[in-house]
């Protein structure tokens, strides 16, 4: 079924509906203007356009350009804060996990097997007590309904099906292994990009590379980034969703950065992984490092957590120190270490760590928290919890703009499919490359179609050995709102991540970029946008 937004738009963000929606944000007044377009804003627009709300968004940069293209890229199902002891987060988690895997982005999601060898680091008393509490996380998947054929249960293994699972485990000493199952998102910018595109389908109004100032409850200034443009807007609701920057909106709030590390190696370097390996972070009862792998080849190494003030959020460094824990730590898991010379990429992001000014002493850790506040003659402000949780945190946002508003509208998010969703047995069927329909799910022909139309040189990876094809660049021009080669090789694809493929890729963008001008925005639109929201 090809089905558009209420108002007929579809999932379409382009140069025209940019330079439309700046004519419109000029003119009328918007039920909710949100600012700040990671995964929390792009989140609360689909939410406000979803109930029916005029709601128009406003990023600086491009969508994804902060927090929400650094992380991990799990989707969690509560373990970790099973472990805490935070029952109410853990059962949050699972619940958006099963609405995120079986719902609403079951393309871009993929089941992720862990492994947490038991050898001579894990005595007998803590492999059962490991086994206990990944047992008891299981009964939250259970609970929230996500089968067993989404995510199956775990298992406890023998040494040799461990090294089945990780070949590069250390074998010393190594008499088993217990199984579980958690989730992973193909790219947390492609996530973030379905939301946007979504929320367009819906009637919102996005517009990428257009910053906002002196913001107020219900006003504030935007200047447009391509053209140093400025204009007055007016909106019942402004909701400031600006991650680590919001404090800049907020005077309650202080924000403290933290900053968090992941090194990227190839596959080989750990011994082709099919499962997530974990190594204890010695002297930290708790804490791990971890080796994340990706379908691409890629293996992410993370995590650090390190204060981060002043540092930009946009593409923080990784520190020398950062790099060397990493490698140390997780080469103490490994039958072969790791180095420098294994790493062929680095990133890192900021975690937004409120420390609320009204009373100093109350810090939460808002990297799994997350904080509404809504404060009279303010923006509502939104802040902190986890990529997994976006869609609550974005579900009690509306809420407080419909309180705002004084109409009850209900939340239909939970079960609301992002553009280019479908359930497995149809995206089996997708006739388009397995690579395509991770990334694009039911629109994963027509990316592939772009280079029939448009000249084959786009069915070529844009740099030697590197993934992405050309067909992504061109999509994402013509359909995805990219409107620099910065916007396409790091956030709607991710050729950046090994720093080899940038350079190479670079005239590749830019000769995307200009045939995409000289295409048409009606056979843009023609060519793209033959599936929008629940296609
Ligand atoms: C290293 C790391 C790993 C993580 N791993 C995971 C994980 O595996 N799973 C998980 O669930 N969560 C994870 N998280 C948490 C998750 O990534 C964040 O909670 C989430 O991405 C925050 O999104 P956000 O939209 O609030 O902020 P951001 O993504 O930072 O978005 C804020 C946006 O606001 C824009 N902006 C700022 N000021 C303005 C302005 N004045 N005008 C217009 N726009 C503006 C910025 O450009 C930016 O794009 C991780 C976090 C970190 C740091």
């Amino acid at each position: 079924m090809t089905r558009t937004g209420p108002d007929g738009i579809r999932a379409t963000v382009d140069r025209a509906t940019r330079e439309r929606a700046l004519h419109r944000l000029a003119e009328r007044r918007y039920d909710v203007l949100v600012v700040g377009g990671g995964v929390t804003g792009a989140g609360v627009a689909l939410d406000a356009a979803s109930r029916g709300l005029r709601t128009a968004l406003v990023e600086r940069v491009d969508l994804a350009a902060g927090t929400s293209r650094w992380s991990s890229k799990l989707v969690h199902g509560g373990l970790r804060y099973l472990a805490k002891g935070d029952l109410p987060i853990a059962w949050e988690s699972a619940h958006e996990r099963h609405a995120l895997t079986t719902a609403i982005a079951p393309h871009l999601i993929r089941p992720l097997a862990t492994i947490v060898p038991l050898d001579d680091n894990t005595g007998p008393w803590m492999g059962a007590l490991t086994e206990t509490g990944i047992r008891l996380a299981d009964l939250l998947r259970v609970g929230s309904r996500t089968p067993r054929t989404v995510l199956p249960p775990p298992l406890r293994v023998s040494a040799e099906a461990a090294l089945l699972h990780a070949p590069g485990l250390r074998r010393e000493g190594l008499r088993g292994g217990i199984v579980y199952w958690d989730a992973a998102l193909e790219d947390d910018a492609r996530l973030v990009v379905a939301l946007a595109r979504t929320a367009a389908a819906y009637g919102a109004d996005i517009v990428t590379h257009c910053s906002a100032s002196q913001l107020t409850d219900t006003t504030a200034m935007l200047t447009d980034e391509l053209t140093g443009a400025t204009l007055s807007v007016q909106a019942a609701v402004v909701v400031n969703a600006t991650g680590v920057w919001a404090g800049e909106h907020e005077p309650s709030v202080r924000i403290r950065p933290s900053r968090g590390s992941h090194l990227v190696v190839r596959s080989a370097a750990l011994g082709e992984p099919r499962a997530m390996m974990t190594a204890p972070v010695p002297g930290h009862f708790g804490r791990f490092v971890f080796a994340v792998p990706h379908p691409d080849g890629l293996v992410h190494i993370g995590l650090t957590d390190e204060p981060a003030d002043g540092v930009d959020g946009l593409a923080p460094e990784v520190p020398e120190a950062d790099e060397t824990f990493l490698l140390e730590t997780m080469s103490l898991a490994l039958e072969r270490p790791i180095t420098s010379a294994d790493v062929v990429g680095r990133f890192a992001g900021l975690r937004p760590l409120v420390a609320s000014a009204k009373d100093s002493q109350d810090t939460a850790d808002a990297s799994r928290v997350h904080l509404l506040v809504d404060d009279p003659g303010l923006p509502v402000s939104i802040i902190g919890g986890k990529l997994t949780t976006y869609r609550r945190m974005a579900q009690d946002t509306v809420d407080a703009v419909c309180r705002r508003l004084t109409i009850a509208r209900p939340c239909r998010t939970a079960s609301l499919p992002l553009v280019g969703a479908a359930d497995p047995a149809t995206l089996r069927h997708v006739p388009a490359p397995a690579r395509l329909v991770r990334r694009y799910g039911t629109e994963a022909p027509q990316v592939a179609a772009l280079a029939d139309r448009f000249g084959p040189w786009l069915a070529d990876p844009v740099a030697p050995g590197c993934p992405t094809l050309g067909v992504e660049l061109l999509h994402g021009v013509l359909a995805e709102g990219a409107f620099t080669v910065d916007d396409l090789l790091t956030r709607r694809t991710r050729v950046s991540m090994v720093e080899a493929d940038l350079a190479p890729a670079i005239p590749v963008a830019e000769r995307v970029l200009a045939l995409g001008a000289t295409i048409p925005t009606r056979l843009a639109r023609e060519v793209t946008a033959r599936h929008t929201v629940g296609a």
